[in-house]
């Protein structure tokens, strides 16, 4: 979930705006204004998720966001405007929201980490749910570092399936029920 992450996590910079009322009451210590060299990660869920809506649907409209985001329409509204200014995207008469290029830069930027997430851990047999939910939970606070270094990992399994075998049949077994998440 988008909004369930701990402060440990959050890499406060000068652009921080502190103490965000967001739903559900709690306070959290997070940046919240976009800046124009790089957007913050609660930016970062809205912009990867505008770019979805706009390949599934052509277009992005606040209702959508605040449904797909668990969100409420005025912090949807909000959150809009302050990208808008930032200048990663622009309302359209009659065709809605639409990124900026960029806005599809940082947007392509989004899914391209996404994706090297996503080939990363389907390596490992976890279901496809759970890899999920987990790479939507950690991808905004990676640092380009790291999904450099799971995208060599990733291609190196790749190309030593192998090793990846004797990694995979070394683990230890461990009972699960069917949907325990912990
Ligand atoms: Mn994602």
């Amino acid at each position: 979930m988008p909004h369930q992450r701990s402060l440990a996590s959050n890499r406060a910079g000068p652009s921080v705006m502190a103490g965000l009322h967001l739903d559900g009451g709690t306070v959290f210590n997070r940046i919240v204004m976009p800046s124009r060299s790089e957007p913050s990660q609660t930016a970062e869920d809205y912009l990867e998720r505008i770019q979805e809506l706009i390949e599934e649907k052509g277009y992005a409209r606040v209702v959508d966001i605040a449904s797909t985001l668990k969100v409420r329409q005025a912090s949807v509204t909000s959150m809009v405007q302050k990208l808008g200014e930032a200048g990663y995207l622009k309302y359209e008469k009659y065709r809605g929201l639409i990124l900026t290029d960029q806005g599809r830069v940082v947007a392509r930027r989004i899914q391209n980490r996404h994706a090297t997430l996503s080939r990363f851990f389907s390596l490992f047999d976890l279901d496809a749910e759970t890899q999920r939910a987990d790479i939507e939970g950690i991808e905004h606070y990676l640092s380009p570092a790291t999904v450099e270094m799971l995208d060599d990992l990733a291609r190196f399994f790749e190309k030593h399936p192998a090793i990846l075998r004797q990694f995979q049949q070394g683990r230890s077994p461990r009972p699960r029920k069917p949907n325990d998440l912990s």
